[in-house]
């Protein structure tokens, strides 16, 4: 079952073919799917399943996509955020967004605490469609009043469950009402505890189900 049968665009095609992938893991073959559909989504996946491709590739379809609308003046907002629980973690997804995005229009930025912060207020001076951040540093933005998340149409949030032992749900709730409420929210997660599910309730609007 080759990549070709989601109906992602040619250019998103060729980067994973460049990348050595003949088949879709499992996940993808769910998850991929389910994010073009634009409906909500709750995935239970381990680290290397290859759920990093099953949530960028058609986050990156959909929003070099040009039937569906854009913003349509000024400069362009963010219009994807990731939020993962880890720097190495938030570098590992904005990489696979650069290597399966290479041959589209978009930018991807890195939010990520213990690291000079001048740089990354630098950079939201320019275009940025997807934001991987961490929940602390993206906060540290906020206060500063250097980021604006009014447009972001697509939510992901990576091991939710690492991200709630860390203790990041306060930082969390707080990013959330900074959202648009019409939006598309992507919850992965390795492990389904009480705390997990009440999340995923109060966040996910019908969401397709997948666990592999
Ligand atoms: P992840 O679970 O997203 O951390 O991905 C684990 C590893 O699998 C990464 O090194 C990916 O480059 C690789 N990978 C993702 N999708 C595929 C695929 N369809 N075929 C082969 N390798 C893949």
């Amino acid at each position: 079952m080759s990549f070709s049968i989601f109906g992602l665009s040619d250019e998103i095609i060729r980067a994973v073919t460049e990348c050595g992938y003949t088949d879709p893991t499992p996940i993808q073959l769910q998850a991929i799917p389910a994010v073009l559909t634009g409906s909500d989504l709750m995935a239970g996946a381990q680290t290397g399943t290859g759920k990093t491709a099953g949530f960028t590739l058609p986050i990156l379809h959909r929003l070099s996509d040009k039937s569906v609308k854009g913003p349509s003046s000024g400069r362009p907002p963010i219009r994807a955020l990731i939020l993962v629980p880890t720097r190495e973690l938030a570098a590992q997804v904005e990489e696979s967004i650069r290597v399966y995005g290479k041959y589209l229009k978009l930018s991807s930025m890195t939010m990520i605490g213990g690291v000079n912060i001048n740089p990354q207020i630098n950079r939201l001076k320019s275009r940025v469609d997807i934001l991987v951040a961490t929940p602390g540093r993206l906060l540290d933005h906020v206060q500063q009043e250097t980021l604006d998340l009014s447009h972001v149409e697509i939510l992901v949030l990576d091991e939710a469950d690492r991200m709630l032992d860390m203790g990041f749900i306060r930082d969390i709730k707080k990013i959330l009402v900074l959202l648009p409420r019409q939006r598309q929210n992507l919850l992965f997660s390795a492990t389904f505890s009480d705390e997990i599910r009440a999340l995923a309730g109060s966040l996910l609007n019908q969401p397709a189900l997948i666990e592999v």
